[in-house]
């Protein structure tokens, strides 16, 4: 829901988790904010190297593929990913994706021809390397977005060639706490130049960039412990300003716990809800929920039994000593637990909550019988 928090004509508007902004929301945006798109990282090999750069040590400088933190060898298998969630768009990631321009064409061509054209891609660069060339055969192949992320005058460059080429360009970057000027210089110039949106990304601190913040003097929020402190308040000032003094650019302000609070959760449902069986729920989380019996002894006549009181569909037997039942069906499962005495003591019961991409048991409950 949207809350008008200021009433000039270029208000502030405001959504969940303080996300904030100016204008309309970019279409790429607001797909993410539904959990709707994939989030599709093409190479960690980069030509610059950001002194704030989040990428892991796992990824960078490497050219892997990763398609919702799945790692992924073929378009196959990106196609494999991206139905496994109903994605909806295709934000594509790296390191630097121009580097690999051929896949991703390829890459783009793949998902426009497979999942209609209406799928919404937007690619994230920093443009240094961008030639018109380049520039053409990104729109020609449909690409709906372009978000540069400006790291020199060069990137500049890419900016004026993909407008002129007839990409719909955003600038995305990261708000590095009290440097006001730079970023209202940014966001004037970019007005000028036909930008449609910029977005302001709050500073992340990661593993890999941990040492450069704290080199710098950043410290990170008491409630959020991967968002730099002060990059926020910066954004908020941007915004305020941009009110009264840019036209028409959108301007959106993204919080670091936007991405777990609302985009991965969102993600991780919509493709708990494709892959549950019908013994497993789908929490708040998106996490798929079940109960799991196992035994030291062969239980198998009591799970056949569980199996005739509760339905076949709800108990995933996979031997006579371990099973899967759904909860729902918690109290007759222990009734029944219960008056097996031959086998009783030998049963241990949990209730487990399993990711729904690499089925690891992230929380094991045990319960008393
Ligand atoms: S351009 Fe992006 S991927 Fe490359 S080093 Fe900078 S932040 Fe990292």
């Amino acid at each position: 829901m949207v809350k008008h928090v200021m009433s000039w004509s270029r208000e502030i508007l405001k959504l969940p988790f303080g996300t904030l902004y100016i204008g309309s929301l970019p279409l790429g945006c607001s797909l993410c904010h539904k959990g709707q798109k994939l989030v599709l990282f093409i190479t960690g090999l980069c030509n610059r190297r950001c002194w704030y750069c989040p990428i892991s040590d796992e990824r960078r400088g490497k050219d892997i593929m990763f398609a919702n933190e799945v790692q992924v060898r073929d378009l196959d298998e990106i196609i494999k990913q991206a139905m496994l969630m109903d994605a909806r768009g295709t934000g594509i990631t790296g390191g630097e994706p121009l580097l690999v321009f051929s896949r991703l064409i390829k890459i783009i061509k793949l998902l426009k021809s497979k999942l209609g054209s209406e799928h919404h891609i937007h690619l994230y660069t920093n443009g240094e390397l961008l030639s018109r060339n380049h520039a053409i055969l990104l729109k020609e192949c449909g690409l709906d977005e372009l978000r540069i992320h400006i790291t020199s005058e060069r990137s500049w460059k890419g900016v004026e060639i993909a407008i002129n080429a007839g990409l719909l360009v955003g600038i995305e970057i990261p708000v590095i706490p009290n440097q006001l000027d730079y970023y209202k210089r940014l966001i004037l110039r970019a007005e000028s130049l036909g930008v449609k949106f910029i977005n302001l990304n709050e500073l992340e601190v990661s593993e890999s960039n941990y040492m450069a913040m704290k080199l710098r003097g950043y410290d990170v929020k008491d409630d959020v412990p991967y968002a730099v402190k002060g990059s926020e308040r910066t954004a908020v000032e941007l915004l305020k300003w941009a009110k009264e003094n840019t036209k028409r650019i959108t301007i959106h302000y993204c919080p670091a716990k936007v991405k777990d609070a609302i985009q991965l959760k969102s993600r991780l449902k919509r493709i708990a809800n494709k892959v549950a069986k019908p013994y497993e729920i789908v929490d708040e989380d998106g996490l798929l929920v079940k109960c799991v019996i196992s035994s030291e002894g062969n239980m198998l006549p009591l799970l056949r039994l569980i199996s005739e009181k509760v339905g076949k569909s709800k108990i995933h037997i996979v031997s006579g000593r371990y099973a899967e039942v759904s909860i729902a069906h918690l109290d007759e499962v222990i009734k029944l637990i219960k008056r097996s005495t031959d086998i009783k003591r030998k049963i241990k019961l949990y209730v487990v909550r399993e990711h729904p991409i690499t089925h690891l048991i992230l929380e094991k409950i045990p319960l008393d019988i």
